[in-house]
């Protein structure tokens, strides 16, 4: 996609610090990275996010997510590695390119507040009125 940064990325237009590739994925470290070697995995077929994905890449994604991040497991022993992947702008989506995010956990580093919520006991029966709505419009 001609204005799309991460298209760019991908045929070298625009610069990046490569990690890996595959013939259907890239990966490239984030230039403001959360943490060292918080990298980004993204379909080199452009898709704007979850929903427009072939199955095809969404496995191609996860399987590079598991080779890159052994790779970084390997290369700077993190405590754990947060895998993150962002849909549309109301969930904070700010490159509209499908990219997984790969975040290094060091030890001692601050909060991830994405990945800290308070652990509130929900109301059941709106529980099981919401489980129900989304079980019945899954195809
Ligand atoms: P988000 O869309 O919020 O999931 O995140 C987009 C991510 O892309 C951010 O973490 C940015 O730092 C990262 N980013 C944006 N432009 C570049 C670039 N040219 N090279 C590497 N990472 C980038
Ligand atoms: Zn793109």
């Amino acid at each position: 996609m001609e204005n799309c940064i991460f298209c760019q990325i991908i045929t070298g237009r625009i610069p990046s610090v490569k990690v890996y590739e595959d013939d259907r994925v890239f990966a490239f470290e984030d230039i403001n990275p959360i943490s060292e070697g918080h990298t980004l995995i993204i379909p080199k077929t452009h898709a704007e996010n979850l929903f427009e994905m072939t199955g095809a890449d969404l496995s191609a994604v996860i399987h590079a997510s598991k080779k890159v991040a052994s790779g970084i497991q390997k290369a700077l022993s993190p405590d754990g590695i947060a895998m993150l992947q962002l849909n549309g702008r109301g969930a904070n989506q700010v490159v509209m390119h499908y990219h997984m995010h790969l975040v290094p956990r060091m030890p001692g580093a601050g909060r991830l507040p994405i990945t800290i919520w308070e652990i509130k006991a929900g109301d059941m029966d709106a529980i099981q009125k919401t489980g129900a709505k989304i079980a019945a419009a899954i195809e």
